[in-house]
């Protein structure tokens, strides 16, 4: 036919290169012969078919899927930071060039010890998990610095996935602290499982049932009494950000995800932004490099540092996550950010308030950022966590995240983050309400569900494990 988008100018660059024979086309490659139209209306069609932030209401709890403003990646794309080489010897030396980008992060070190009371920062982790690592191997540094022999880590039942990982890949054995009724860590049980083995204890709070453990500083202080370290995992800072600081809690190591509470986008895996804060006597432990402040008000890297863990990232961690936080940070200031924690534990708190005659709520305390249901009184008519959850797409809204956390059966952990409205907030409320409704009256148009996407209910085991999107 002969159609095409665009006309290529014939190459007047001369071939030097003699391939054998065997490596030459012997007819035209089957390209596909489009109109540049075609080739627009098909991308527009597929990225039609993505779901995010920017098209819908995405309560994926724990995870923190909110509207990040656009005015961030605007300023992490001026090219005086976007073009910023890593490898410019300016920035080993300090130089002119780099100075700006030596400044963002340290100031934006300074700013997350203010929020969350820690002595010193690094920014380099590329991810929570990442972070989570970091942290563990300065713990693992402080004990061999103080000829402590130690070799397990507490962790709370309805922990992330993510923190025994870390603390198992950082050698330690992990031991899991169970809850009590009220959802939290039951102190009787950490009492029991303390002795001089313990090199510390990773916990979350408010934790992944979206519960403030009331206990908390008590639990530090019981950590400390075996000289153990008391980890902060701040992957979601916006349920406490600007109201509480984890070192005065108790915490002696923290790990913030930007990409979940500092302005990144986040999902499919990256990039990420795992920054980790420790209190004074962790400072000496922390990676190198290290960016300082010289007594001329220049900026440098620091890589003396003979108790340091060594190198955990290339370069300097992703320095356009930083960037981006860091403008968001300085946006808000400190009233904004304190308006982040109300509004994330109001719009929480006013689902689980319209939902819990409709669904189990199994903790029915006031939460934080994000409240659990159960889909148990559902799947006694056959309706199960996942059912709803395709029931939702089906309504124009992301599923919560399911079955998770792991203590709570046909768990719906729904997350509706600060940055939603009211009306969006009862729009879904509406749609969670029918659907508990259809699973009384008519379950099978529920396990139906959906039906309204371009494939219906997927293999997903099969598919992360046998990716092959050539077939999509
Ligand atoms: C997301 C999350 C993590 C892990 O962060 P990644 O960036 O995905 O590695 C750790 N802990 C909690 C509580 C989280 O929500």
């Amino acid at each position: 036919m002969g159609r095409r988008g665009v006309r290529v100018a014939a190459s007047d660059v001369p071939t030097s290169i003699h391939l054998r024979r065997s490596y030459l086309r012997e007819r035209p490659a089957a390209l596909p012969e489009l109109s540049e139209l075609d080739v627009v209306r098909h991308f527009t069609e597929l990225s039609r078919r993505n779901f995010g932030v920017d098209t819908s209401f995405y309560p994926l709890g724990s995870c923190t899927m909110k509207y990040n403003p656009k005015v961030a990646e605007r300023i992490a794309s001026y090219p005086g930071f976007a073009h910023l080489h890593p490898l410019l010897p300016q920035l080993r030396m300090g130089g002119i060039l780099t100075q700006g980008a030596l400044e963002v992060l340290y100031e934006m070190e300074r700013l997350l010890c203010e929020i969350v009371g820690m002595a010193a920062f690094t920014m380099q982790p590329l991810a929570g998990a990442h972070g989570e690592l970091t942290g563990i191997m300065m713990m693992a540094a402080y004990h061999r610095h103080r000829r402590n022999h130690k070799t397990t880590v507490l962790i709370a039942d309805s922990a992330h996935g993510t923190n025994p990982a870390s603390a198992a890949i950082a050698g330690y054995t992990v031991a899991s602290v169970p809850s009590d009724a009220q959802g939290g860590m039951d102190v009787q049980a950490l009492k029991g499982m303390l002795n001089d083995q313990v090199a510390g204890l990773m916990l979350t709070c408010p934790n992944t049932l979206g519960l403030f453990n009331p206990n908390v500083r008590e639990i530090c202080d019981l950590i400390h009494s075996v000289d153990g370290l008391a980890y902060y995992d701040g992957a979601n800072l916006n349920a406490i950000v600007g109201k509480v600081k984890p070192a005065d809690l108790g915490f002696d190591i923290v790990h913030l995800n930007l990409h979940k509470t500092f302005a990144t986008p986040h999902g499919s895996g990256g990039p990420g932004s795992g920054p980790v804060g420790v209190v004074e006597k962790l400072a000496e432990f922390l990676p190198v490099s290290t960016v300082i402040k010289r007594s001329d008000g220049t900026y440098a890297l620091e890589y003396d540092r003979p108790n340091s863990i060594g190198y955990i990232a290339p370069f300097y961690g992703n320095f356009g996550i930083i960037l981006r936080a860091y403008v968001y940070i300085l946006m808000l200031g400190r009233e904004g950010l304190e308006r982040v924690a109300e509004n994330a534990v109001l719009n929480a708190n006013y689902v689980r308030e319209k939902l819990k005659d409709y669904y189990h709520l199994p903790y029915p305390q006031v939460c934080k950022h994000e409240c659990v249901f159960s889909a148990a009184r559902q799947a006694e008519r056959g309706v199960h966590a996942l059912d709803i959850a395709k029931a939702l797409i089906d309504r124009g809204f992301h599923p919560p995240t399911m079955y998770f956390p792991t203590t709570v059966k046909e768990a719906l952990m729904i997350e509706p983050t600060e940055t939603e409205s009211k009306e969006t907030l009862d729009a879904f409320i509406d749609a969670m309400i029918e659907i508990a409704r259809l699973a009384e009256t008519h379950p099978e148009q529920i396990t139906a569900a959906p039906t309204t996407t371009p494939v219906g209910r997927l293999d997903e085991t099969a598919a992360a494990r046998n990716l092959n999107i050539a077939s999509l």
